[in-house]
């Protein structure tokens, strides 16, 4: 990264950290081996391969053997929901998610819903961006099969009523997801506490390498394999463990979580103070909850400014900033987020996304609120 850019687009994805990165380099060489021989090199990865999964079970409150490697949070999401749909009863193809999901929840429910004869419902959110747990509870029938509700949302930073939704699925017994992606590191996660039977994580928001994930199933789960092959992860997610990501994963992990509430209220301190910046400037609007999100992500909307050209501009003075989500961004497509949280069309257009990380400083918001006044006149003008 150019040293001089001011990085504000952690929640697309981080900066690997030096831990984590030198932690790899070995299984790119000497460990090279395929941890499924039978000869010593295979079983010395066999053995790294499992301390990482002790690393990980540990930082969420599970045990190793419902650890699974995945190859990130799409495969996590795509698994856990398919392989629910797989198993479920013909009389049980009813599946709950929200209206503000990540493209990987969303877009394997609307698979689900035009081949495989499921029906989902899609739960509303307050203009803040929160589920209500009582349009939950009315949601359910006895055709329901699965819930799946983000822990934290990747455009606004929301986080949602967790613990609650948890309690109702298992009062119900019903199977609860949840894709806690952008959550895991900054806020804790005990799946026991939670009442989570079933959570998608990945490496490279946590500033572990790319390519590398974890779908958390609790024992007793019956979820069918997504991929075929052999027996790696206990013969439900075939294919070569990628030992590189996977030490990578658990020791970004490691290194993450030694200080993360301290750098998580540090986060806080700065994303309020770039929001109570931005609120002073004229036309601007948060989307979403100011104190119930993550530490780290928020989002703004600036009004009759094109969120493109203010990024493009903050970009070309060294900000780095997302337009929405940054999946969204360069197909001219309305975040499906702020609509369900009630913005109309106008505004969801005009919203940035900011998210912080922990190579930022009180001076990185200082100058994004400098720079930004005289880029929003500037366009308002033009
Ligand atoms: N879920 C959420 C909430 C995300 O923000 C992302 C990535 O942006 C994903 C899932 C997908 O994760 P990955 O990039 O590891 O496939």
């Amino acid at each position: 990264m150019e040293n001089h850019k001011i990085y504000l687009d952690n929640a697309a994805t981080t900066k690997i950290l030096e831990s984590a990165y030198h932690a790899m380099l070995p299984y790119f060489g000497e460990y090279f081996a395929n941890p499924g021989g039978l000869h010593k090199m295979a079983s010395d990865n066999r053995r790294a391969i499992a301390g990482a999964r002790k690393t990980i079970a540990d930082a969420i409150g599970a045990t190793e053997r419902e650890i699974y490697f995945t190859s990130g949070g799409t495969e996590a999401d795509n698994w856990a929901i398919k392989g629910i749909a797989d198993t479920a009863p013909a009389n049980r193809k009813h599946i709950i998610t929200t209206s503000i999901e990540h493209k990987a929840v969303m877009h394997t429910c609307e698979y689900l819903q035009r081949y495989r004869g499921f029906s989902v419902t899609y739960l509303p959110v307050c203009p803040q961006g929160t589920v209500n747990t009582e349009d939950l509870r009315r949601a359910i029938t006895p055709q329901t099969a699965l819930i799946s509700v983000m822990f934290a949302n990747n455009e606004t930073g929301v986080l949602q009523p967790i613990k609650e939704i948890g309690e109702i699925a298992r009062e119900h017994d019903i199977i609860f997801h949840t894709d806690g992606v952008q959550a895991l590191g900054y806020v804790p996660i005990d799946v026991s506490e939670l009442n989570i039977d079933m959570l998608s994580i990945s490496s490279h928001k946590i500033y572990g390498p790319k390519g590398i994930g974890v779908l958390y199933v609790k024992d007793g789960i019956p979820i069918a394999p997504l991929l075929h092959g052999g027996n790696q992860e206990r013969n439900r997610r075939a294919g070569t463990e990628n030992v590189p990501g996977i030490i990578g994963f658990a020791t970004a992990l490691e290194t993450v979580r030694k200080d993360m509430e301290e750098e998580a209220r540090r986060l806080f301190t700065l994303t309020q103070l770039a929001i109570e910046g931005m609120l002073a400037m004229p036309l601007c609007r948060l989307n979403g909850d100011k104190i119930k999100r993550l530490p780290h992500i928020f989002n703004v909307s600036f009004e009759n400014v094109d969120p493109e050209i203010l990024q493009m501009l903050l970009d070309k003075q060294g900000i780095v900033v997302a337009g929405g989500a940054a999946c969204t961004s360069g197909t001219d497509q309305v975040s499906h987020v702020l609509l369900a949280m009630g913005l109309d069309e106008r505004q969801a257009r005009g919203a940035i996304r900011i998210s912080l990380g922990r190579y930022n400083t009180e001076n990185h918001i200082k100058t994004l609120l400098a720079k930004l006044p005289p880029i929003l006149e500037k366009l308002r003008n033009t």
